[in-house]
């Protein structure tokens, strides 16, 4: 998979986005990142992308003139159009079922805004979609950016050990991920639960499967009025809200 990103900052990107696991997916070729200087497709003697408002309000704009040029540096070259996507507050909430349907697109150009935004008209040329990662505003798209790419990337077969990985985690399959423990087996006079060293994959499966749905009634309810719940699942949190479960959280 493809990301190519459009920005004034390219050194941001390759610092967070060079090491670790997506490093290692690069020098794989698993994923392909490049960062395209916006500021070198600039005309202006000076180098400038930016540019006054003309609703004033203070402030600078991004100007269209380099963000299309080095937009059609890429797209240009092209037979098809990549998908692009503009880092914006303005945009779709992320999350991980975008990513997942992004993580089956094969290119993906990513454009990242600065100072009060960027030229309507541009984005008109060549957005696809907005995307914001919350309801907050950033100084500019890098970071949401590298959050996008981080998320999506991690999805694609071979970046993660195994697809296990990430299908138990929160989010996947609308639910928290359970509580998780490592060694050593007593720590600070707290032990790990007795299930976890019994031996019996299916009774700990189960308790996995029950802890997400504690785990997540505990701390996001809002996600059970979308989660896809057996009728196994919800006789088990109606007797947990109940104080009916043996299960001890
Ligand atoms: N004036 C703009 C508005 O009110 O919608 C906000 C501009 S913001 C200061 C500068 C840039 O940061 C934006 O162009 C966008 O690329 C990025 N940005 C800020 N917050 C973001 C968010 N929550 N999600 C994605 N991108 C964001």
């Amino acid at each position: 998979m493809r990301f190519d990103v459009l920005t004034i900052f390219p050194a941001m990107l390759e610092a967070a986005l060079g090491d670790s696991i997506i490093g290692r997916a690069r020098e794989a070729g698993l994923i392909e990142l490049n960062f395209i200087d916006i500021r070198e497709f600039s005309t202006d003697k000076h180098r400038k992308t930016d540019d006054y408002p003309y609703s004033g309000g203070g402030g600078m704009l991004m100007t269209p003139q380099p963000i299309y040029d080095a937009y059609m540096s890429i797209a240009g070259e092209l037979d098809y159009k990549p998908l692009t996507i503009y880092m914006s507050p303005q945009g779709k909430i992320f999350n991980q079922k975008t990513a997942v349907e992004l993580s089956k697109e094969e290119h993906i150009i990513l454009l990242c805004g600065h100072y009060e935004g960027v030229d309507q008209r541009v984005l008109d040329e060549i957005v696809d979609m907005e995307l914001s990662i919350g309801d907050f505003v950033l100084t500019g798209g890098e970071i949401p950016a590298m959050a996008v790419i981080d998320t999506v990337s991690r999805l694609i077969p071979g970046v993660l050990a195994g697809e296990s990985s990430y299908e138990n985690e929160s989010h996947f399959n609308g639910l928290l991920e359970y509580p998780q423990y490592t060694h050593p087996r007593v720590w600070n006079g707290r032990e790990i639960p007795d299930i976890l060293v019994s031996g019996h994959h299916a009774n700990i499966e189960k308790w996995k499967h029950e802890q997400a749905l504690i785990n997540t009634y505990n701390k996001r309810p809002d996600m059970l009025e979308t989660a896809e719940l057996t009728e196994t699942d919800i006789k088990f949190l109606e007797e947990y809200k109940n104080g009916d479960s043996k299960t001890k959280f």
